[in-house]
């Protein structure tokens, strides 16, 4: 069962606030062992960046952040980078420093039309990767070469082939959330703000009524629900999402009468039937933003509802804390040493940066719709799992 724990917005030790589980104190004593300082300078020209996250960081902790996102930002403008920030990092990485903030679709399109010579990825890897395949020309640096995922863990390209071989003429979707690898073994990408328009669109320019949706066994039963093609599915799962259960969101409903339950669709199907709303973190933020309702709880990473929050400030958030043990390897002080010593450096051979920009380009190529919400409420619906 999922841990749903109503966090304090300043959370102390032993819970599971993600700037607890780094530490303000370490922060701070990161700035101090890189040269960094909490100046009267730093103090003034970041004052407008504490607006935007002072709804989740003390004053008291902000001297820790400072220094590091003054010179952070400094260096960025002195080397013509970018920082592409995932609605999953944390606020002083999301609000501060990064350049293009949003989903996977979102930082993928920035990957593609940015001028900056480098980009930092402040994500995962195969996020950084995707880059590195839309920009081979540009330096795509990641603080953390440890910063994985479990959905891209599950599954390789000698795995793809293996299925293509074993479905001869079905088309092959990919979920983002895979490495170079797979998605040069696959005929188009797609995002959870995407997935069922480009499974349609599969099905219908291959005019088959199958469509082979990898890795995530829940996304593709959410999308067979919603579109009712049959999915040949990969066993992967989110081990964010995966946690969420249909008695979490009764829990909820019952501890916080009146709450509205959002879902991403990487959770499982019985959590999608019982939430009141569902779609990418993109359509999620667009949900609140739009909506405003009293009181809502997002059933997704944990610092999505800290971010959004700053775009919502009358909205009562509900915050179950599930991290992303991968996504929180970014930190402030990785970004600084990416970008201070030019690393990690993130390579792909040409051969596979070449196929895999033919499913990502595909993906990018179709029109561009906003993020379609995905049906609650419905009886979950089978797909075939190889
Ligand atoms: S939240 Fe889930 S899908 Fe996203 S990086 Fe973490 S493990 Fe992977």
């Amino acid at each position: 069962m999922a841990r749903i724990i109503d966090l304090p917005l300043t959370a102390g030790e032993g819970s599971c606030d993600p700037r607890a589980v780094h530490g303000t104190w370490g922060a701070l004593d990161a700035a101090q062992r890189r040269g960094l300082a909490y100046t009267p300078e730093v103090a003034a020209e970041t004052a407008p960046l504490y607006e935007r996250v002072k709804h989740v960081i003390p004053a008291v902790e902000w001297p820790a952040y400072a220094p590091l996102i003054s010179a952070i930002n400094k260096m960025k403008r002195a080397k013509n980078a970018v920082i592409l920030a995932h609605n999953y990092m944390t606020s002083e990485i999301f609000h501060c420093v990064g350049d293009f903030r949003g989903d996977s679709l979102q930082l993928a399109r920035e990957a593609a039309e940015t001028d900056a010579e480098i980009i930092v990825q402040a994500g995962v890897h195969f996020m950084a990767e995707t880059s590195k395949v839309l920009a081979p020309e540009k330096k795509v640096l990641i603080p953390d070469m440890r910063a994985g995922c479990s959905l891209a863990a599950s599954i390789t390209g000698a795995d793809v082939r293996l299925i293509k071989q074993r479905y001869p003429g079905v088309p092959v979707v990919t979920y983002v959330n895979t490495s170079a690898d797979v998605k040069a073994e696959s005929d188009i990408c797609c995002t959870s703000s995407n997935a069922a328009a480009v499974v349609e669109w599969a099905a219908r320019e291959w005019k088959t009524d199958r469509v082979i949706l990898l890795p995530d066994e829940y996304l593709a039963k959410n999308v067979a629900a919603q579109t009712g093609i049959h999915i040949i599915a990969w066993h992967g799962r989110c081990e964010v999402h995966e946690r969420f259960t249909a008695e979490d969101i009764a829990e909820l409903r019952e501890a916080h009468p009146g709450v509205i339950v959002l879902a991403h669709p990487e959770c499982p199907p019985e959590v999608m039937a019982a939430a009141d709303f569902a779609g990418s973190t993109a359509a999620l933020q667009d949900y609140v933003v739009e909506k405003q309702p009293r009181k809502v709880v997002l059933l997704t990473e944990c610092s999505m509802s800290d971010n959004v929050a700053q775009y919502a400030p009358n909205v009562d958030f509900v915050r179950p804390c599930n991290l992303c043990p991968h996504m929180k390897r970014i930190t402030l002080e990785g970004i600084y040493d990416a970008l201070a010593e030019m690393k990690h450096e993130v390579t792909i051979p040409e051969n596979v940066q070449v196929r895999a920009k033919l499913a990502i380009q595909r993906m990018l190529d179709l029109p561009k719709e906003k993020p379609r919400a995905f049906a609650t409420g419905r009886p979950p619906v089978a797909v075939e799992l190889v």
